[in-house]
């Protein structure tokens, strides 16, 4: 299902000095042509970055669900793509929590991204409580059902980034097997949502990535790539994790 997909999500890290890391990630990108790499810095910076960098994919980390209009503070997808994006997030859990979207509203944000003609990274992924009490699997199944976009097809730009909640930012990532099981009821879900075609969609995982796990982490049935936080804010981890898919 495609090139191994790397992603950095800066979230809301990252001034104009940043831009040299873009640099050196694009820079070094080059040494990986069979790999994907793309970068969300905040959105301030998409515009510089896309003028740095020649090779990666750059991206938002969000975006309205309408293209323009009274709604103060939020950037369309349109804007995004005016700025140089290639691709956005949508759906992030802290999006989710401190933002208090839907997955009805995920889906129209992807959707809005794809209609904007941008990539479109959907993430999902269940709490600690839930992981628990054994219920992951349906929670994250039914969070692909109803936040991935409603389309006959799964379209080329579109991937899934699996983000279990209590694995982001702690340190802590599933078992290997935890993520084999769950990459893999999410393809079923796709299947079932897209036919065949859903058999195409990358599905990222994401969740305390860093340089020494990246390689166990990718080398899962299923895991097309990473969405790497912290470790993707400074070129030398990024790289290591490049390097490791
Ligand atoms: P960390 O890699 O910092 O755990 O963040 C993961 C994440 O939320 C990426 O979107």
């Amino acid at each position: 299902a495609g090139l191994p997909y790397i992603v950095g999500n800066w979230k809301m890290n990252g001034t104009r000095a940043m831009l040299n890391e873009v640099r050196a990630i694009d820079r070094a990108a080059g040494r990986f042509p069979r790999i994907q790499v793309g970068v969300a810095p905040p959105a301030t910076l998409i515009y510089r970055a896309r003028e740095a960098a020649e090779i990666i994919g750059v991206g938002g980390q969000d975006c309205h669900t309408r293209d323009n209009g009274a709604f103060t503070g939020d950037i369309s997808a349109p804007m995004l793509k005016d700025a140089g994006a290639d691709f956005t997030i949508v759906g992030h859990s802290e999006r989710r929590t401190y933002h208090k979207e839907s997955d009805a509203d995920v889906q129209a944000k992807a959707q809005a991204a794809l209609g904007a003609g941008l990539g479109v990274i959907v993430c999902v992924g269940e709490t600690e409580a839930q992981r628990d009490a054994g219920t992951a699997e349906a929670v994250v199944g039914a969070q692909v059902a109803a936040s991935c976009p409603a389309l006959e097809e799964a379209p080329e730009k579109f991937t899934v980034a699996y983000e279990p909640i209590w694995a982001i930012g702690t340190g802590r990532v599933p078992s290997l097997g935890d993520v084999e099981a769950m990459h893999r009821a999410i393809r079923a879900t796709l299947v079932d949502l897209y036919g065949e075609s859903g058999q195409g969609v990358r599905i990222l995982y994401g969740g305390s990535v860093n340089a020494e796990n990246a390689s166990d982490l990718l080398s899962v049935p299923e895991v097309g790539g990473a969405l790497v936080g912290g470790a993707s804010l400074s070129a030398e981890s990024f790289l290591a994790i490049v390097g490791a898919a």
